[in-house]
């Protein structure tokens, strides 16, 4: 998919095809505008952590700073939190209801989190990718996995690590969202879970938010730019 359009000078020396053609039709000429496409499919950043290591938090940041990035809506077996909204933070499925997706294909990936299932919906992702447009996904470890898998070329992972588990614990309390047996399902889980950073691509400790969300942003422009993903096109003009 075409993604974005570059124009630019290059110098004689830095194209020695380009100049040879010039000289033969100039001869004086020393310089040749080129016009350069550079068409990729979109990249979907996977950002894990233990519940409550702020993931969310940042791609919720990227996203709002970026209005081209696709946002992609979970599906979960969760009932939703209060303030969350059907179609807006989840799509809310009973358990029948998320196994026949998942059964139907229509789930790239799905696990079972804190004893909850839950999935990203295949179609709107794929078609994003597709078009060029870029996704901030926060799932966990094993949706990451899965998604490195079935998109190896389109998928960069970021893990990201609490400064301690005391401050985990502290965020996950003061969040308010999870009850107190909620919280300690998520401790318990949280150091089998940090085991797997090293899968990831990146990796960062969320200590001060506003460095995080800076270095989260420096991995996606870094995997924007990245040539595996890129094909150039160019014309003289
Ligand atoms: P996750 O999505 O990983 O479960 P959240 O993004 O919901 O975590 O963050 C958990 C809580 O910690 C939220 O209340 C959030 O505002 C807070 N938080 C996130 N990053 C930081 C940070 N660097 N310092 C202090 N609090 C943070
Ligand atoms: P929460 O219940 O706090 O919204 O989410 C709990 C955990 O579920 C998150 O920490 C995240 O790792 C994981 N999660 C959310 N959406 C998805 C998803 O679509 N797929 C997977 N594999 N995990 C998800």
């Amino acid at each position: 998919m075409f993604n974005s359009l570059v124009s630019f000078f290059v110098s004689d020396s830095a194209l020695p095809v380009i100049r040879s053609r010039k000289w033969a039709i100039t001869g004086k000429q020393k310089r040749e505008k080129i016009m350069a496409q550079i068409v990729r499919r979109g990249v979907c950043l996977v950002i894990s952590a233990p519940s409550g290591a702020g993931k969310s938090t940042i791609a919720q940041a990227l996203r709002s700073s970026d209005a081209n990035l696709f946002t992609s809506i979970s599906v979960t077996t969760r009932a939703p939190r209060p303030g969350e909204e059907e179609g807006v933070h989840y799509y809310y499925r009973d358990l029948e209801q998320f196994r026949n997706m998942a059964a139907q294909g229509e789930l790239l990936e799905w696990a079972e989190v804190f004893g909850r299932g839950y999935g990203t919906p295949r179609a709107p992702l794929e078609a994003a990718l597709e078009e060029g447009k870029d996704v901030v996904l926060d799932i966990d470890w094993q949706g990451y996995r899965q998604m490195k898998k079935a998109l190896p070329g389109d998928v960069v992972g970021l893990f990201v690590l609490p400064p301690s588990l005391e401050e985990l614990e502290a965020r996950l309390r003061g969040r308010q969202s999870d009850s107190e047996e909620e919280i300690r399902k998520r401790m318990q889980a949280s150091e089998a879970e940090m085991s797997h950073w090293s899968e990831f691509d990146y990796v960062l400790v969320n200590r001060n938010l506003d460095e995080a969300v800076e270095q989260a942003r420096s991995v996606l422009e870094a995997s924007r730019l990245a040539t595996g993903r890129s094909s150039f096109k160019r014309t003289a003009s």
